[in-house]
């Protein structure tokens, strides 16, 4: 019966310290609305979460050092407005309103410039890829088998297969693959983990993020509020997010299209499960040779 109690005390324990350090987190991004108006020469504190933002996301090359200081510098102000330019606001170069909404959004953790021929940040190679290797699957791994391995049970396992075998018939549809559930060691893993999780990628803001192929691997952020119906504003929906980072597993990039599944930003309350031309463009580009 003691025994009993200490779990309970203990998860209990656990429960506020995660629902905490999501909670400090959030807070910490959501300083950055205290830089509106901030540009090119600012000193201001704070704007070191402007540049790890931007860093965070690809919009700064890897190969550099930069300094992420308070200082809004000319990189800074170059990396905004290939930013602004992505999202389709404005391109003012300078921290405001419509860029502060943005990057409050909840996203997808995957950086979304990972190799751009017209930027000067052309020599990124992403954290999620593997350099030197292509980022798909060879045509012996078609018939791709996934296990459901959660690290936090924010549902059973089976409660999940039905949201993520219909994400994964979206791309089935439209590509060479086929998809099988297996139990144990699948090719992909898919599953929940807390804010940090031990591969370098704690979560932030992001409801999850995807290692490209050859790996494939999928984190969801159980710190969310998840659903595979959401009614409530706060509510993400499983399905909208697996096809999204489902298609990273098979390879694909983030998409500049708003409508496309594979835009890194998702509206939460709502869904938008079903692939648009965009996303089978994509995947059929990928896969077509
Ligand atoms: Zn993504
Ligand atoms: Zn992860």
């Amino acid at each position: 019966m003691t025994d009993k109690l200490y779990t309970q005390l203990f998860v209990a324990f656990l429960l506020f310290f995660v629902h905490q350090s999501f909670e400090s987190n959030s807070q910490e991004l959501e300083s950055i609305r205290n830089l509106e108006g901030a540009q090119r020469g600012d000193v201001i504190q704070g704007l070191n979460q402007i540049k790890k933002y931007l860093k965070k996301y690809g919009y700064y090359s890897h190969d550099i050092e930069y300094m992420l200081d308070d200082h809004f510098d000319d990189v800074l102000e170059s990396a905004l407005k290939v930013y602004q330019k992505y999202l389709h606001i404005n391109v003012t170069g300078r921290v405001d309103s419509a860029t502060i909404t943005a990057m409050l959004t909840p996203r997808c953790g995957v950086p979304d410039i990972v190799r751009n021929p017209t930027s000067k940040i052309n020599h990124l190679v992403s954290n999620f890829k593997f350099p030197g290797k292509p980022n798909k699957w060879d045509f012996r791994s078609y018939n791709l088998s996934y296990v459901i391995k959660n690290d936090v049970d924010v549902f059973t396992e089976d409660e999940l297969a039905p949201a993520y075998a219909k994400a994964f018939k979206s791309w089935a549809d439209v590509s060479p693959f086929t998809f099988t559930r297996v139990k144990r060691r699948g090719k992909v893993e898919i599953g929940f983990f807390p804010k940090k999780h031990g591969d370098g990628f704690p979560f932030g803001i992001e409801f999850a993020h995807t290692f490209f192929p050859p790996n494939g691997d999928v984190h969801l952020n159980a710190n969310y509020s998840w659903s595979f119906n959401p009614t409530e504003k706060n509510e993400v929906d499983v399905q909208t997010v697996a096809v999204h980072e489902f298609g990273h597993a098979l390879g694909l990039d983030h998409s500049q299209f708003k409508t496309a599944v594979m835009y890194p930003y998702i509206k939460i309350g709502t869904t938008h499960r079903e692939l648009t031309d965009d996303d089978k463009k994509g995947i059929r580009a990928l896969y077509s040779s």
